[in-house]
């Protein structure tokens, strides 16, 4: 089922916000196996998984690593594919604006070491996550916001632009005349990408970068910037990241959860599993959106789940990149 189909089903308009799009679709996916439906979870040296179906991304991310280099570059340049990638309205350029029609980007970065870097609410900036992993290198802090994360980014040299695509201000103009802010279906390509890997040192990191819900208030912060909830790395046991209505996550902290779990000695799948399980039985609602986790531990075995049927993940992994659905929930 496309995603769009199932958003559509689920019913998102009675959040009062969309849900980032998905998509679907691989493009030229010269190496890319799609797979209808499947838990991946044996272990192997190095690997990249990522949000949906992202395989340009996860491409990226596999040649740093056969480069040689750290995990943390591969996460990097792979989510940097998806930022500057116009046609993508969930993620840096093009992204969809919130109700007042600002393009607010969120990302986070943690390596090895546990360090971690975010920005939140950054404006006019392209690549969040660069900018995350600048927070995490250059300064004595973990997050900044708004004009202050801008005005660091611009210190640093990167080059303020505006974001706000002729597709994305169109689907946000029309948005405004027809559902004059309730909640639409949003159709685009995919949304929030959260990617772990790790290198051939055995070595994890992490990153998830956003444009967030589409349409959200003015000043909304997501799960994706945030340590734990959208993105969580221990290096001695593994890592996860989130997708899906921010707000769920938020309130589980699922990724330092789903680590957490397989430290107890869960497998990534049994932990992703739990994760959602702890939202469903929390929130009656859950017909009504969708959170989609993926997980790998030190061993390389990965796991990934989602409440509803029409996530994907992507993975490279053994020279060879993948594309699947995993298991769901709500059957
Ligand atoms: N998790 C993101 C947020 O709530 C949105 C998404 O993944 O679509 O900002």
């Amino acid at each position: 089922m496309k995603r769009r189909k199932f958003i559509q089903n689920a019913s998102l308009s009675s959040l009062g916000v969309v849900a980032g799009a998905t998509a679907l679709a691989c493009k030229d996916e010269t190496k890319t196996n799609t797979v209808k439906t499947e838990n991946k979870t044996e272990g192997s040296l190095p690997l990249v998984i990522a949000t949906w179906n992202v395989p340009n991304a996860t491409a990226k991310a596999w040649e740093e690593l056969q480069k040689g280099n750290s995990s943390l570059d591969a996460i990097e340049q792979g989510c940097k594919i998806e930022e500057a990638n116009a046609e993508g309205q969930s993620v840096g350029l093009g992204g969809l604006p919130d109700r007042d029609g600002n393009v607010t980007l969120d990302a986070c970065i943690m390596n090895k070491e546990g360090n971690y870097g975010a920005v939140v609410y950054l404006q006019n900036i392209k690549h969040p996550i660069s900018v995350a992993r600048k927070v995490m290198e250059e300064t004595p802090h973990v997050i900044m916001a708004g004009k202050g994360a801008e005005q660091f980014a611009i210190s640093q040299g990167f080059e303020p632009e505006n974001l706000l695509t002729e597709a994305s201000k169109k689907a946000w103009e029309q948005w405004k005349e027809t559902s004059q802010y309730k909640p639409i279906i949003n159709i685009e390509n995919h949304d929030t990408i959260g990617m772990l890997a790790i290198d051939s040192n055995g070595d994890i990191a992490g990153g998830c970068t956003t444009s967030g819900l589409a349409y959200k208030m003015a000043g909304r912060v997501g799960d994706s910037p945030i340590i734990g909830s959208g993105l969580f790395i221990d290096n001695e046991i593994g890592g996860a990241t989130a997708t899906g209505l921010g707000e769920e996550v938020l309130k589980t902290v699922g990724s330092f959860l789903i680590v957490e779990l397989m430290r107890q000695g869960k497998s990534p799948q049994e932990a992703c599993e739990e994760a959602i399980s702890r939202i469903v039985t929390k929130n009656p609602n859950f017909k009504d959106f969708q959170v989609g986790y993926i997980a790998v531990n030190k061993k390389g075995e990965t796991g990934a789940y989602s409440i509803h049927e029409g996530f994907y993940v992507s993975t490279y992994q053994e020279d060879m990149a993948k594309s699947y659905m995993p298991e769901f929930h709500n059957k």
